[in-house]
């Protein structure tokens, strides 16, 4: 198992600023040599540990860039970080097999530096596809991604790729040519983008000289494009922007579908996924419920101990629901204090038992609080609606009144809500 980064570095500033970033945002174990003689130590010890190694040019011991033959002759893949720009040495480095050449000239190119490392190490868990049947541009490709410490799979035709894009898990790019055996590379473009399951996926195209098709390839879902042949360096700058963009967008997406406190889905993604979990219902002919669920008092809890302790005991709560919740159910936090869940497939003499236990474990949660004696405690009121209906606002109604209920008569317990008045 790979599990550690060398730097190569002797200028104490950098050294410490890559050495505190790298531990701060990664899991990963720093070696930091201060010299090539050190470096070689390192290397002796510890040489396929290395995941990545970010090297100095300019060493006491080794002043032009001696340690990047030695290190990509160990097979660590490496990383330029250099003072000065120099267009020889840089076309020499790259001719060793190096993966960039950053410059240390601002704050943004230190911060490139320990993103890049990031997404490098992140790469080594992530599957390619590269599809196309012309062999030059497969192995241009190949041999990019491979110095970007993916692992590749190749495909020359359309099928074959709608196959792995199905049942592949975690393919983290798609590198699609023009050319296939049996069609071309937009078809199978098409195809990835009509599952949203692909949204998240970056594809990139390749263009040829004859075939300059990029900008139709944007419009059905590429992220990008890149003349063939291209420089490493083009390459993999694409593959890199494309990849964080991709990645962004899916941090983006979840943030809008899921609550910041509790992790657990906002009231518009409820809805969303509600609508096709009614459907499913009906056509497999299962029963749907749905509870709405409030915390007691809370406005109490607010104003004794803060809002620190609410929001405590807001999260106690949603642990609480999704430990006892089964894969299937939907548990949201609509705001504040309130939660609602939906629950498919749910037979009533279990349903019974399973809010009462519910209740109950909140009912013996208990959260510290510092300089308070004894802990806090916290019940909800529970409303349920059995009554399948299709119009999920007034099923989450009949729920609402029925958890008003559950208000009224003194909180700490659960009404049912079964069918229409
Ligand atoms: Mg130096």
């Amino acid at each position: 198992m790979k599990e550690r980064i060398l730097l190569v570095e002797d200028t104490k500033f950098f050294g410490e600023f890559i050495c505190r970033n790298i531990t701060q945002k990664m899991n990963y174990e720093v070696d930091w040599a201060k010299s090539m003689e050190e470096a070689m130590t390192f290397i002796a010890q510890h040489q396929s540990n290395y995941i990545i190694a970010l090297l100095d040019l300019g060493l006491p011991d080794a002043p032009n860039g001696e340690i990047v033959p030695y290190c990509i002759e160990n097979n660590i893949p490496s990383i330029v970080f250099t003072g000065s720009y120099d267009t020889d040495k840089r076309r020499l480095m790259l001719s060793h097999g190096i993966i960039d050449y950053v410059m240390k000239d601002s704050a943004i190119s230190l911060d490139y530096v320990v993103k890049l490392v990031d997404r490098l190490t992140r790469n080594t868990h992530i599957t390619a596809l590269i599809a196309g049947s012309d062999r030059s541009m497969q192995r241009a490709v190949a041999d990019s991604l491979e110095l970007m410490q993916m692992q590749c799979v190749v495909v020359d035709s359309v099928e074959e790729g709608k196959r792995w894009v199905e049942n592949k898990e975690n393919l983290g790019l798609i590198v699609l040519m023009d050319e296939m055996k049996d069609g071309d590379g937009f078809e199978l473009l098409k195809e990835i983008r009509l599952s949203p399951k692909n949204k998240y996926i970056p594809v990139l195209t390749l263009q040829s000289e004859v075939n300059r098709i990029g900008n139709r390839n944007i419009k059905y879902g590429a992220n990008d494009y890149i003349d063939f042949p291209f420089r490493h360096t083009d390459f993999f700058t694409r593959v890199n922007t494309i990849m964080q963009m991709q990645d962004q967008l899916k941090q983006l997406d979840y943030m809008a579908q899921h609550d910041f406190l509790t992790g657990l889905y906002n009231r518009r993604a409820f809805f969303e996924r509600a609508k096709g979990l009614f459907a499913q219902a009906r056509r497999k002919q299962i029963t749907v419920k749905i509870a709405a669920f409030d915390i007691d008092h809370f406005k109490s809890v607010n104003d004794t101990y803060g809002h620190d302790v609410g929001d405590r005991a807001i999260k106690a709560l949603s642990d609480c629901l999704l430990e006892n919740s089964r894969e299937t159910d939907l548990i949201a936090r609509f705001g504040g204090e309130e939660f609602c869940a939906l629950y498919t497939d749910m037979d009533d003499g279990y349903m019974v038992s399973y809010f009462e236990e519910l209740r109950k474990k909140v009912s013996e949660l208990e959260l510290e609080i510092e300089g308070e004696e004894f802990p806090l405690k916290f019940t909800i009121s529970i409303g349920v609606n059995t009554h399948f209906i299709e119009d999920i606002s007034e099923m989450i109604n009949h729920a609402d009144n029925a958890l008003y209920a559950s208000k009224e008569n003194g909180r700490n317990q659960v009404t049912y809500h079964s069918e229409d008045p």
